[in-house]
C-alpha cells in the first residue's frame, strides 16, 4: 500500500470516530434530546490530545534535563568568567609582565596537576587554537612579551586538550557502567560524596584559582572523569574465590535447613576450608567480624556505594577501615554461622538491597578492560590506600 493510500485510510478511520451523535436523556419524567456534533467532538479530542502532548514534552524535557545536568554545570563554570579579549590581555601584559608571569606559573602548576590525574599519560595536543592567535597579537604589541605569550598559548591549548580527553574518558566510563545495567548518575552521586570535597588542591584557599574559564572547565571535566572512573572501578567484577563452582544461584530456592522456599540473596561458591577469599573490587572494609547467620563475615564498601559481603569465613585477614584493591586476599573459606558445609556466600548490595552478582562476574572482556584502566588510574584514591 502506498504511503498516500495509508494516510487516506487513517484519515477516513479518524473521521469515522467523529460523527454527529444523539442522546436521549430522561430526567424528572421528561425526555430531553441532546445532540453532540462531530465538530464539537473533534474539538474536545484536539484539546485532550494537546494536553497529553504538552505533558509529554514537559516529561521528555525533564528527562533530557537530567542527562545534561553535569554538562550544564560545566557550562556554568565556564560562564562564571569569560575569556579575556585580546585587547584586555595585551593591556594586562603592558601593566606588568611580571604579574602575568606569576599567573602563568600558577596555571602551569594546575596543568601539571591535571596531567598527573591522567597518570602522566597524555597524548600530544595537535590543534593550536585561538590562543595562538592571541599570542601573536600580544607579541606584535609588546615584542618583549612575545615568548611569554607563546608559553601562555601552549598552556591554554594543553588545558583545552586535557578537557577533551577527560570528557571522552568519562563518557567511556559511563557507557561501561550502563553495560552492567547500572545508572551512571546514581552511582556517581555516591562516588562524589565518598570523595569528600574537591580533590584538586587548587580549588582550595592556598592558591588563588586562575580566573580563566578554560581552566575551570578543565577541572570540572577532570572531576567528572575521576568520579565516573571511581564508580566504574567499584563494580565487583572479580571472582571472590578461585573455585568456579557455584552450588547455589541467586533468587528463590528451597532452604537447606527447613526445605521451605526462601530467597537466596547471593551466590554460593563451594570449596575446601581455607580457600582464599578475594576482594571483588577496590573498596574499604566496613565490617569484619561475626554477624549472626553469616558467621565470620566481611563487608567491603565500594566508591560507588555498592557493598560486597563475604560470609561463613573460617578466617579474616583484613581489619576494619582498611583500603583494599580488587583481588586482594581478605579471608579464608569456612562454614561458620548458618552453613551446611564449607562454602563462600557472596552478596552484592545496592542501597541495602541484595542484587544478583552474576551479571558483574560474567561481564564481557571489553568492558572489563575499560574497567581495569579506570581502576589503575583511580587506584589508591578509591581505596584510601596510600
Ligand atoms: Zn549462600
Amino acid at each position: 500500500m502506498s504511503l498516500l493510500a495509508k494516510w487516506t485510510g487513517y484519515k477516513n478511520r479518524l473521521a469515522g470516530w467523529f460523527v454527529d451523535r444523539e442522546f436521549f436523556m430522561r430526567a424528572n419524567g421528561q425526555v430531553r434530546f441532546v445532540k453532540i456534533s462531530a465538530v464539537l467532538q473533534r474539538r474536545v479530542a484536539v484539546v485532550a490530545a494537546s494536553v497529553v502532548g504538552v505533558w509529554l514534552v514537559i516529561t521528555f524535557g525533564m528527562m533530557i534535563n537530567q542527562v545534561t545536568v553535569s554538562a550544564e554545570r560545566m557550562a556554568l563554570n565556564a560562564e562564571q568568567e569569560r575569556v579575556e579579549t585580546d585587547q584586555e590581555r595585551i593591556s594586562k601584559y603592558r601593566d606588568s609582565v611580571d604579574k602575568v608571569a606569576g599567573e602563568l606559573e600558577t596555571r602551569q602548576k594546575m596543568v601539571e596537576e591535571a596531567v598527573k590525574q591522567f597518570g602522566g599519560d597524555v597524548p600530544p595536543a595537535t590543534e593550536a587554537g585561538s590562543a595562538a592567535a592571541t599570542a601573536k597579537k600580544i607579541g606584535a604589541a609588546l615584542p618583549e612579551a612575545a615568548r611569554l605569550a607563546a608559553v601562555e598559548a601552549r598552556q591554554v591549548a594543553l588545558a583545552e586538550h586535557l578537557t577533551r580527553i577527560a570528557l571522552s574518558r568519562s563518557q567511556k566510563a559511563a557507557a561501561a557502567i550502563r553495560e552492567f545495567g547500572l545508572d551512571p548518575k546514581s552511582l556517581t552521586t555516591e562516588a562524589q560524596s565518598a570523595m569528600g570535597g574537591p580533590f584538586i588542591p587548587f580549588f582550595g584557599k592556598k592558591e588563588k584559582p586562575v580566573r580563566d574559564p578554560r581552566f575551570t572547565k578543565m577541572f570540572a571535566a577532570l572531576e567528572q572523569m575521576e568520579v565516573m572512573e571511581r564508580a566504574l572501578a567499584g563494580i565487583p567484577t572479580s571472582m571472590p574465590a578461585s573455585v568456579m563452582l557455584m552450588s547455589s544461584g541467586f533468587g528463590y530456592r528451597s532452604d537447606p535447613f527447613t526445605g521451605a522456599g526462601a530467597m537466596h540473596s547471593g551466590l554460593d561458591f563451594k570449596g575446601p576450608i581455607g580457600t582464599e577469599i578475594l576482594a571483588a573490587a577496590d573498596g574499604v572494609v566496613t565490617f569484619a567480624g561475626w554477624q549472626g547467620g553469616y558467621g565470620n563475615c566481611i563487608e567491603i564498601t565500594h566508591a560507588n556505594g555498592l557493598v560486597t559481603r563475604y560470609a561463613h569465613l573460617s578466617g579474616i585477614d583484613i581489619t576494619l577501615g582498611q583500603g583494599v584493591r580488587r583481588g586482594l586476599q581478605i579471608g579464608r573459606m569456612g562454614s561458620t554461622g548458618r552453613s551446611t558445609g564449607s562454602h563462600l556466600h557472596f552478596e552484592v548490595r545496592m542501597n541495602g538491597q541484595a542484587i544478583n552478582p552474576l551479571k558483574f562476574l560474567e561481564a564481557n572482556p571489553d568492558v572489563l578492560e575499560i574497567q581495569a584502566v579506570a581502576g589503575n588510574r583511580t587506584a589508591g584514591r578509591t581505596t584510601g590506600a596510600k
